[in-house]
C-alpha cells in the first residue's frame, strides 16, 4: 500500500497530530472510470519509467539517482510532453516519492541483512492507484454531512459522488485513489480535531479473550463483561467458503473464473470493512465507559502455535484450540486491542497491559493467589485453597483487574499467597499508576 502520506501533512509544534485515513467509495461514471484507468496507467507508466532511469543510472555511469534528480527529469519531461503536462504535477511527483520509498526500504533491509526486494516494475494489475497531497491542488473533497458520503472533484476527470463515512471530521490533509477488484476508493487522510472525548463513566475493566465470547471482562465493581462474537460472521464465513469453492470449480483461465475471483475479493473486502466497524463500536463503548482498562499482553503466536500439542501432551486440545485459533485469527485481536487502546487514550484514560508470563493470569487464583495450571479444556476456575469458584476466563480477568488497580493479583485484604506458591508475580513488575502507553501504533 502506499504509505507516503504521513509525512506530506504539516507537523504540529506541539505534539503527535495523529493522522487518520478513511475511505470511501467511488462512483464514477462510464466515461470518469475511463479516465480514471488512463491517469492509473500514466502512473503506472511513471513509476515503471523512474525505475528504469535510476536502474541504468547505476549500470552505465554507477550514478546514483534520487527522489530530487527524479523531479528535476519530471519537470523537463512535462515541458516537452503535453500528454504528461495533462496530469496534476505534485501528484506524480508523490508516484516518484513512492519509488523513492521503495529504495529506502530495500536500502534499509540491506542494511539491516534482511532478504531485501529490489524495487520491481509492477504491472497495471499490480499496481494500487496514485496519490494527491495539497488539497485544493487537482483534487477537492467534499464531504457530505457529518462526514457521510461526499463527493470529489478531480482535475481533468469532474465531479463523482463517494458513499462511506469518517468517524470524525477534520482538516483534509492528502488522498489516494484505489483500484482494487473493479472498484475504485478514495482514501483521505485526516488530521483531526483535537476533540477530548469525554467518558459518560469512570469505571475500571480488565478484558480477556474469550473461546465462546470474544471478549470476556470484568469490572471494578464485579459485573460481569461478555461481548459474543457477532453473528454475522458465520454467515459471512459460509459465504466466503462458498465462493472459494466457485472459483476452484471454475476452468484456469476462463472468464468465469475471473469473475468468481472479483465477487471473492468484494465479499472479503465488505465482510472486513464490517468487521473493522464492529470493532470501532464496541471499542468506543468500552472506552466510553471505563478509565482504566486492563488487558493481557497479547501473543496471538503463542496462542495458536501449539494446538499439535507438545511431547508430554500430544495434541490433547488440538479440537479447542484449533476452534479457539480461528475465532482469534478471525476478530485480529491485535488490531481490536489497540483500537481499545487508543479509545482509551484519547478520552485521557489508562490503558494497562499485563505482562502474562509473570503474572500467569489463567492459572492464578484471584480469591487467594493460589496458582495452580488447568488445561484449556477446564472452564471453571475452582481454587483448592480457599474455595473460590467462577468462569475461567472472568477469573483471570478478574487477576489482571488487580494487577492493574493494587498491583497484586488478589484485592487487597485477601489471604497472602505468594509465599505459599514461592513465587513472586509481581517481582520485576513496574508498579501499578501503570505505564499508560504513549506510543499509538494504530495510524
Ligand atoms: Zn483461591
Amino acid at each position: 500500500m502506499i504509505a507516503d502520506v504521513a509525512d506530506s501533512s504539516t507537523p504540529d509544534a506541539r505534539s503527535t497530530r495523529r493522522l487518520r485515513k478513511v475511505t470511501y467509495r467511488l462512483y464514477p461514471t462510464a466515461r470518469q472510470e475511463a479516465e480514471l484507468q488512463r491517469t492509473l496507467r500514466a502512473h503506472q507508466q511513471l513509476y515503471n519509467a523512474a525505475l528504469e532511469e535510476r536502474i541504468s543510472a547505476w549500470r552505465k555511469k554507477k550514478l546514483s539517482i534520487g527522489y530530487a534528480d527524479q523531479c528535476a527529469s519530471l519537470t523537463a519531461l512535462r515541458r516537452e510532453l503535453p500528454e504528461m503536462a495533462a496530469f496534476n504535477c505534485s501528484s506524480q511527483q508523490m508516484t516518484l516519492r513512492r519509488l523513492a520509498q521503495a529504495f529506502a526500504s530495500f536500502f534499509r533491509r540491506v542494511k539491516a541483512g534482511d532478504a531485501p526486494g529490489f524495487p520491481r516494475f509492477k504491472s497495471l494489475e499490480r499496481f494500487p492507484g496514485f496519490s494527491f497531497k495539497g488539497h485544493g491542488d487537482g483534487w477537492r473533497f467534499t464531504p457530505g454531512k457529518d462526514w457521510k458520503h461526499g463527493s470529489l472533484r478531480l482535475a481533468g476527470i469532474g465531479q463523482m459522488s463517494c458513499r462511506g463515512r469518517a468517524r470524525q471530521g477534520g482538516r483534509i490533509c492528502a488522498s489516494q485513489v484505489l483500484y482494487r477488484a473493479g472498484e475504485w476508493h478514495l482514501s483521505l487522510t485526516l488530521e483531526p480535531e483535537r476533540i477530548e472525548r469525554s467518558r459518560s463513566a469512570d469505571g475500571a475493566i480488565a478484558l480477556d479473550w474469550g473461546v465462546q465470547t470474544l471478549l470476556t471482562g470484568v469490572s471494578h465493581d464485579g459485573t460481569p463483561y461478555e461481548l459474543a462474537n457477532p453473528r454475522w460472521q458465520q454467515t459471512d464465513r459460509a459465504r466466503i467458503t462458498a465462493l472459494q469453492q466457485a472459483v476452484s470449480r471454475k476452468q484456469r483461465g476462463s472468464l468465469r473464473r475471473t469473475a468468481a475471483i472479483r465477487q471473492l475479493a468484494q465479499a472479503r473486502a465488505r465482510q472486513a470493512r464490517k468487521r473493522l466497524d464492529f470493532l470501532h463500536k464496541e471499542a468506543a463503548k468500552i472506552a466510553d465507559a471505563n478509565a482504566l482498562v486492563a488487558m493481557e499482553e497479547l501473543s496471538v503466536k503463542n496462542m495458536t502455535a501449539s494446538a499439535a500439542g507438545s511431547l508430554e501432551e500430544p495434541g490433547r486440545n488440538v479440537a479447542q484450540k484449533a476452534g479457539l485459533n480461528r475465532e482469534i485469527l478471525d476478530t485480529a485481536p491485535a488490531l481490536f486491542m489497540s483500537l481499545i487502546r487508543y479509545k482509551v487514550m484519547e478520552t485521557g484514560g489508562e490503558w494497562a497491559e499485563a505482562p502474562t508470563r509473570r503474572l500467569k493470569p489463567s492459572q492464578t487464583c484471584p480469591g487467594c493467589g493460589e496458582q495452580k495450571k488447568k488445561p484449556l479444556a477446564v472452564r471453571v476456575h475452582a481454587c483448592e485453597a480457599c474455595g473460590l469458584t467462577e468462569p475461567r476466563d472472568r477469573a483471570s480477568a478478574r487477576v489482571v483487574l488487580n494487577w492493574a488497580l493494587h498491583g497484586a493479583p488478589t484485592a487487597p485484604g485477601a489471604p497472602e499467597t505468594s509465599r505459599r506458591t514461592g513465587t513472586d508475580p509481581m517481582r520485576g513488575a513496574t508498579h501499578a499508576k501503570f505505564h499508560p502507553i504513549l506510543r499509538d501504533s494504530v495510524e
